[in-house]
């Protein structure tokens, strides 16, 4: 691509806001042309408006260093100055999030969000490109409807789905149907934002409990899962899933322990899949295994420049994942999965863990972003 095409984060402060400035540094299609926050922030450069500083080890890139931080508010500006918007910005009113993301669409220009204000809404995809790419065909619906030309809303899903989600996938792409999941998260610190958790709950101790997560995390898996009819995407709801999400003093990385069970038709591979199945009629561990590691999507056919290269890695080490080993696996965006075994109640057992701000956030984000360009969507 010989000219860059500018664009917008709204929330560049935060803790995504700047891990999309920082994952955007060197991107070969996007540059960062337009960052915004909150109205304290607004008017000062960027170097000077982080209230706490930079979060990461590498340099804040220069090219942003400088750049005037405008008010989320502040739309006409934004449409002057980039082609689309990353939204990160935090506000305790959703219906104020989501009219502020209407308003940029309506102004002509694409938001790819990570807020939650949208998941619910029936015409808005809510995309992890390897499951769901096929979403984006709503758009021109969402455009419709909306009376939007170019612009359009894009969400992705909370980041606490993204260490379980994609191995169950791979296993129903395969053709096996699984009909129960029992998931418990162990969700880092960074999760919360910045300053997030306070540090006397997370030192020596961890919080069995995060608002509203529980329903995010068995909810969303079903508007993924769901089929486009007309003009709204209906939920797919034919697996029972029972999610406890909690806070653990880890700062990036979440992790989820994982039972599930098959449905009983089939328990076999849809035939050219190409699989066989152990005695029970059930796969083997070796075979789920080699689903997994065989698991591709759009993103890896496409060649996206976020994506992994392997969506899913498989470790075999008895004490692996770990966040702090893994969650940079693929440049932050694989899922790294381990501890397959047999569970005495459900099927099987497995641990899975992903890069909360980066698969979970940002790195989703502009995967969505890169998605959408290549499919034609972005002008
Ligand atoms: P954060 O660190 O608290 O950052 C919040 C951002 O919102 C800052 O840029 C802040 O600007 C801005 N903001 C606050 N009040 C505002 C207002 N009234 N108008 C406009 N902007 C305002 O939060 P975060 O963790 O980055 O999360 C941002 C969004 O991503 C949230 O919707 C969150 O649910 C979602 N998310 C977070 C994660 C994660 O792992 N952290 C993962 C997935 C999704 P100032 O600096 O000017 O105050």
């Amino acid at each position: 691509m010989k000219k860059k095409i500018p664009v917008g984060i709204l929330g560049a402060t935060g803790m995504v806001g700047q891990q999309y400035v920082r994952l955007l540094a060197g991107h070969p299609w996007f540059e960062v042309s337009y960052v915004a926050a909150s109205p304290s922030s607004a008017g000062k450069k960027y170097k000077d408006a982080l209230k706490n500083g930079w979060f990461f080890p590498e340099c804040m890139p220069e090219s942003v260093a400088n750049l005037t931080v405008c008010d989320v508010a502040d739309v006409k500006r934004a449409a002057k100055e980039c082609a689309f918007v990353f939204s990160a910005f935090e506000m305790p009113d959703k219906d104020a999030i989501r009219a502020a993301e209407e308003s940029y669409a309506a102004a002509g220009m694409p938001v790819f969000s990570n807020a939650s204000a949208h998941r619910h809404t029936e015409d808005v995809p809510m995309l992890i490109p390897e499951i769901n790419a096929q979403h984006l065909d709503i758009i021109p619906a969402q455009q419709k409807s909306r009376g939007w030309k170019r612009g359009f809303i894009v969400v992705k899903p909370n980041c606490s789905l993204q260490s379980y989600i994609a191995p169950i996938h791979a296993l129903l792409q395969a053709g096996y149907e699984v009909k129960r999941v029992i998931v418990t998260t162990m969700q880092a610190v960074s999760g919360a934002g910045y300053p997030g958790v306070p540090s006397w709950d997370m030192i020596d101790n961890m919080v069995p409990y995060i608002g509203g997560e529980e329903e995010k995390t068995q909810f969303e898996p079903y508007k993924i899962w769901g089929a486009i009819e007309g003009s709204v995407i209906v939920p797919k709801e034919d697996i029972a899933i029972s999610a406890t999400c909690t806070r653990v003093p880890i700062s990036d990385g979440h992790t989820a322990s994982v039972s599930f069970e098959f449905g009983d038709k089939p328990r076999r591979p849809r035939s050219g899949v190409g699989v066989p199945t152990g005695a029970s009629g059930k796969p083997t561990v070796k075979e789920i295994i080699k689903v997994w590691r065989s698991f591709a999507g759009e993103p890896q056919k496409l060649g996206l420049p976020m994506a992994p290269q392997q969506a899913i890695h498989y470790r075999e080490e008895a004490n692996r994942p770990q966040p702090r080993k893994d969650r940079d696996a693929d440049k932050g965006m694989a899922v790294v999965v381990g501890r397959l075994r047999e569970c005495p109640v459900l099927d099987y057992r497995f641990v899975g863990l992903s890069h909360n701000t980066v698969r979970g956030a940002a790195g989703g984000g502009i995967l969505n972003a890169e998605l959408a360009m290549k499919k034609g969507y972005i002008g």
